[in-house]
């Protein structure tokens, strides 16, 4: 059998290398239109920002590797540029010479993955703009940070204020992961960094209260945001130098633009070719990742995949499912009856010391979609037993259906171990796990690594209370006519005042139920809702009828944020 591969990198090397260890005997060709395979790209914002100091260190194997481990033919350089399904062939040009040559195929795999969203806004194609995508892009970019032009070249001997050098300015355009990370990377080494992002939030995945707070921690640590407005062009100026013109009217200057507006699927072949492609714009594929051909199979960024939880069709741009992708082709090229279960988007990134982190639906997307059947929880748990040194909060917010308890998506953000929950949740949803579950969750626990009531187990033990109706909730953009409780201690509210809130302490609550009415909804807080549950089954078994108010005075925040 001969098996041709197209793209080198996660998806199709992944592909090459499961295949052979499946197959001893197959011809297995992969072709690299770029000149490396196997690249790091999830690496390239960190040897922009020099955390990564070598090149080198990017190359996770070579052409070589391919060929003395693998017996796979990995051709760099190589591009394929015709598919003729009838006759089961392929045009490949080697980029360098132009030579064009011929390869027949029993099997062809596609994982050309994503092309960069490029606009032709006027000035776009100026010196000093970049984007960040390959190994070569990541290199023109160190070049042009390094290059003496930026300032006056050889002026280093003298001394005086004149030669002290400006902070280079860089303008990031978009803010998903790809666009935070380079942006994170340029502040790190002493730019002056502006975000301009058309939405109005950045980490679209995020709901916005959650994304408010990762946006207040950004700016914090010297990134400025331009949050809802789209670049409109660039325009040369004086040195070298370019100006970045919004469409709200604003002109940030820049010595080095980086095009970070998302990618779309390279589908480029597979139309040549005649392969359905879905709704969403990928390649459709079924769930062996066998495309509308039979002997065509696609992987990876180029693919359209079933969410995992929502059965619509989605765009993810993700290293996991390219390389899952990968390996479930090969399965299926080899006779086994591999099949990939659909995507839930999880995704991490660290900035500035701290982690966002999510899987599954978000509630913008259950709004979007019109689904009202679930509920939402925050909660604001320690990364570890709060007497340990080192504990640092995580705040989450799980979604979860009000009908079944079945646990639909998940978001953290923190310093320390948020990777962790979000990964246990994120196979929980994979395992069509309920809240329940997450209750009888089994998970690693010392004082240093985490609590006898780990976050995860704790989630699910919230979101339980509430659809058990132990722990009625409401949540701060639905106040209404309630009676506000405040249960903490006078001393908390020196520091922030509920507006409105009676306070009276938990320990004074069951002497003071007189004060309280028994004809409204009374809605119980605290700092973050724990002292609040407390509370509001104290006054149900007294017959009041009490809601927690999620999250408490933390959650408060983040609705505030939202206000503001
Ligand atoms: C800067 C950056 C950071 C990222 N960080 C993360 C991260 O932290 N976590 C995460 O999960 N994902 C991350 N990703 C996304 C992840 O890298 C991709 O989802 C994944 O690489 C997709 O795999 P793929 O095989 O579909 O495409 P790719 O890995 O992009 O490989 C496709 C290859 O196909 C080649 N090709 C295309 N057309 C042809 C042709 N006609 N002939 C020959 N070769 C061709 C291309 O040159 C390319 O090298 C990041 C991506 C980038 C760019």
């Amino acid at each position: 059998m001969k098996v041709v591969i197209i793209g080198g990198v996660a998806g199709g090397a992944s592909c090459a290398a499961r295949l052979r260890r499946l197959d001893e005997k197959a011809e297995i060709i992969m072709v690299e239109r770029g000149p490396y395979v196997s690249y790091a790209n999830c690496g390239l914002p960190y040897h922009i920002g020099d955390v990564i100091e070598k090149e080198s260190s990017l190359l996770v194997a070579t052409e070589n590797t391919f060929r003395s481990q693998f017996a796979v033919d990995a051709r760099t350089n190589c591009e394929a540029i015709k598919i003729s399904p009838d006759r089961k062939t392929i045009d490949l040009r080697n980029v360098k010479t132009g030579e064009v040559t011929t390869e027949s195929y029993d099997k062809l795999v596609l994982s050309p993955g994503a092309v960069t969203v490029r606009p032709p806004l006027p000035g776009i194609d100026l010196p000093g703009i970049f984007q960040v995508r390959t190994v070569p892009d990541a290199r023109a970019i160190r070049e042009w940070l390094e290059r003496g032009s930026l300032f006056l070249a050889g002026m280093d001997k003298y001394s005086g204020f004149q030669t002290v050098r400006p902070k280079t300015r860089a303008v990031v355009i978009g803010g998903g992961f790809i666009g935070l990370e380079t942006a994170e990377n340029l502040v790190h080494r002493g730019f002056d960094v502006t975000l301009v992002e058309m939405l109005d939030q950045v980490l679209a995945p995020l709901d916005r209260e959650m994304a408010r707070v990762v946006e207040g921690y950004l700016e914090r640590h010297g990134l400025r945001l331009a949050l809802n407005d789209g670049v409109s062009g660039f325009k040369q100026a004086a040195n070298g130098a370019i100006e970045v013109e919004t469409k709200s009217g604003k002109t940030y200057p820049a010595d080095v633009v980086i095009l970070s507006l998302g990618v779309r699927p390279d589908t480029a072949l597979a139309k040549s070719a005649g392969l359905e492609i879905g709704e969403r714009g990928g390649i459709r594929v079924d769930d062996q990742m066998r495309t509308s051909n039979p002997d065509i199979f696609a992987v990876g960024d180029a693919i359209e995949v079933k969410d995992f939880v929502t059965g619509q069709w989605s765009l993810i741009a993700l290293a996991g499912p390219a390389n899952r992708q990968g390996r479930i082709a090969a399965d299926v090229i080899a006779g086994r009856d591999s099949r990939f279960r659909g995507t839930q988007g999880t995704s991490i990134i660290g900035l500035f010391g701290a982690v966002a982190a999510w899987t599954g639906v978000s509630e913008k997307t259950l709004n979007r979609l019109g689904d009202k059947d679930f509920e939402k929880i925050y909660l604001y748990p320690n990364s570890h037993a709060g007497y340990y040194p080192g504990a640092r909060p995580i705040a989450m917010k799980v979604l979860f259906r009000k009908s079944d308890g079945r646990l639909l998506g998940a978001q953290a953000l923190g310093e320390v171990n948020v990777d962790k929950r979000i990964s246990a949740l994120a196979m929980a949803i994979q395992m069509g796990a309920t809240i329940y579950d997450l209750e009888e969750a089994e998970l690693c626990y010392s004082p240093q690594f985490g609590s006898a009531k780990d976050p995860v187990n704790f989630a699910g033990m919230v979101a339980a209370g509430v659809l058990r109706g132990d722990m009625p909730i409401r949540h701060w953009d639905d106040t209404g006519k309630g009676f506000l409780l405040d249960v903490r201690d006078p001393v908390e509210l020196a520091v922030e005042q509920a507006q409105g809130a009676v306070n009276i302490p938990l320990g004074q609550l069951r002497a003071r139920l007189g004060e309280l009415p028994r004809d409204r909804d009374i809605l119980v807080i605290c700092r973050s809702g724990q002292r609040a549950y407390y509370a509001t089954r104290m006054l149900l078994q007294n017959g009041f009828k009490a809601r927690t108010l999620s999250g408490g005075m933390l959650s408060r925040f983040h609705a505030q944020l939202l206000e503001n």
